[in-house]
């Protein structure tokens, strides 16, 4: 079937998400020409400002608005401890949980010798930094519990130790490969509770 031009650019882009096909493309293209002119205009607009007015925080590489973010600013949260995980969404489903009141460090991926992604590829550099000059006393890893997120963890243990600064994991009340962005609040306050010195 021959799709009018407009038609086959917006299903081309539709199909460049995650999980759709040729079928559902076409089934959202259409849906899309029928939508009412204001929803599609603020559509158009929200995709575009999530590419132009979101950064990484220069301090904790969280996705944010303003740098720093909000959490790096807001001093009534414990400056002594840093909770490292790999994404913005894993700060997200921490703070639904409502508990941990401390300051993160989001990694933006994992160390992985297969795919060259090293220490330098990463968020590292700018969170051995900031151990040198803030007042840090705990860093919890939470980087997932995949092979490679196993991995960073212990990396970045071996690395942080020897300045003092206690160094943690969270409980394996996460499963072997379940995501932080995927485990209940409950799961997460008690793997966060849990948590062991390594
Ligand atoms: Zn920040």
């Amino acid at each position: 079937m021959h799709y009018p031009e407009p038609i086959a650019q917006l299903m081309e882009s539709y199909m460049k998400l995650p999980g759709i096909g040729e079928k559902t493309a076409a089934r959202l293209a259409f849906y899309t020409v029928n939508m009412q002119e204001e929803d599609v205009t603020r559509f158009a607009k929200s995709l575009i400002s999530v590419k132009r007015d979101l950064q990484n925080c220069s301090i904790c590489g969280n996705m944010t608005q303003n740098d720093p973010c909000d959490i790096c600013e807001d001093k009534n949260r414990d400056q002594s401890v840093i909770l490292v995980v790999e994404h913005t969404k894993d700060v997200i489903s921490m703070e639904k949980m409502q508990d941990f009141k401390g300051l993160y460090h989001v990694l933006h991926g994992v160390l992985s010798p297969i795919e060259g992604t090293g220490p330098e590829d990463i968020n590292i550099p700018i969170l051995i930094k900031r151990l040198q000059k803030d007042e840090v006393k705990e860093v919890i890893l939470a980087t997932n519990a995949t092979a490679e997120g196993e991995a960073t963890a212990m990396y970045l243990s071996r690395l942080i130790k020897p300045s003092g600064i206690k160094v943690t994991r969270l409980a394996h009340g996460l499963s072997i490969g379940s995501d932080i962005e995927y485990a209940d609040e409950v799961t997460l306050l008690k793997a966060v509770e849990g948590r062991r010195e390594m």
